[in-house]
């Protein structure tokens, strides 16, 4: 088998590398799991940035990891953090970026396989199926590695290989290879010529890639990927934000007027309709009249004092009296807040934001 020695000059975003021994490590040394397809891709990523250069950080976000390797922000979010966790990256939390990682692996493997990150995200036809399709971790594996060795400057320009050996450097069995390299003769991509094909899983076959077809599918990818506006700038993005929040800000506002009057409006109804009584009309009035009489009395002392207090007890009581024929109570009176933390205001008595906010989103 050729040997694949390949020295990387410098960093691309393009795609990911992946040393051979990836594709046989195991999570944890002892009894652990292989790692998982997108475990090997993400770190062969991060791979990609650390090998070029010492020291150098991939600050890729989920969301990056997402689009070039065509995986779930389940799948990378669970990928990341198991790759953590089993400490084979390590995240630089120094440089204030979310997402810096660094490959966390003394080994140099000097064998590799080169995944370009077009190959995750574009549909190929494949003769025999219905419909284009992404290829399968799997078919992109096995069609790299041929591409890797066909594009060595120090190679042949061709993969020469049987089906068991592909298998033993992808840690692949040997049926899902047989059918990976069948999906890509279908759609294409390799080309073996049948005086060079192998007789069986252990002989040699030929293979070459169509290399017009992929320069042709990356460029098409690189097209679609690049965008046709520029990227909205750090300002433009405060100043986004900034709307955002006040946007937010307003409708929370609008959630608690509404809240308060809804209480409100209750409490007022039953006052409305003690207003339109005549009887409690004259005693209220009366009520409130004594008020300002008994604060005179008692600044100054007042020797009717006494008698403008008992004249208000009975006043208090001919009311409750009143209210009670009307079937309403002192309660009925006072808003009856959903909240009573912060009495539908959105505040509490510190000042601080009340969790009573549906979604329990705060916004600043
Ligand atoms: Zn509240």
């Amino acid at each position: 088998m050729a040997e694949t020695e390949l020295q990387l000059n410098e960093t691309e975003n393009g795609f990911a590398i992946i040393p051979y021994p990836l594709f046989k490590k195991k999570v944890h040394p002892k009894n652990g799991r292989f790692l998982r397809k997108a475990e090997i891709l993400i770190l062969g990523t991060i791979f990609g940035f650390s090998s070029a250069k010492e020291n150098a950080s991939c600050n890729k976000t989920y969301r990056t990891f997402e689009e070039n390797l065509n995986l779930s922000h389940g799948t990378v979010a669970r990928a990341i953090k198991e790759l953590k966790e089993a400490e084979l990256i390590i995240q630089d939390k120094s440089r204030r970026i979310c997402s810096s990682y660094r490959f966390n692996n003394p080994k140099k493997s000097k064998k590799f396989i080169v995944i370009d990150f077009f190959l995750n995200a574009t549909k190929f036809t494949v003769r025999g199926e219905t419909e284009p399709r992404y290829l399968t971790k799997s078919e992109i594996e096995v069609l790299s590695l041929i591409r890797t060795h066909c594009s060595n400057k120090h190679g042949k320009g061709f993969f020469e290989s049987s089906v068991r050996g592909i298998a033993s450097i992808l840690n692949l069995c040997d049926t899902t290879v047989q059918k990976c390299i069948t999906t890509l003769l279908h759609a294409d991509l390799i080309f073996r010529p049948e005086n060079e094909k192998g007789i069986n899983n252990y002989q040699r076959s030929r293979f070459t890639v169509n290399k017009k077809l992929l320069r042709k599918s990356e460029k098409k990818f690189q097209k679609q990927a690049s965008p046709t506006a520029p990227l909205p700038s750090k300002e433009v993005r405060a100043k986004e934000q900034e709307i955002e929040n006040a946007n937010a800000r307003a409708e929370r506002e609008r959630y608690y007027m509404r809240l308060q009057n809804i209480a409100n409006s209750r409490a007022k109804a039953f006052q409305e309709r003690l207003e339109a009584d005549d009887t409690y009309k004259r005693v209220d009035t009366d009520r409130r009249k004594l008020e300002p009489q008994i604060g005179r009395a008692e600044a100054f002392c007042l020797p009717e004092l006494t008698e403008l207090y008992e004249k208000r007890r009975k006043l208090l009581a001919e009311r409750a009296r009143r209210m009670a024929e009307l079937n309403i109570s002192e309660a009925d009176l006072q808003p009856i807040w959903q909240c009573p933390k912060c009495s539908d205001t959105g505040f509490r008595p510190n000042g601080r934001m009340c969790d009573c906010y549906p979604g329990g989103r705060q916004q600043p």
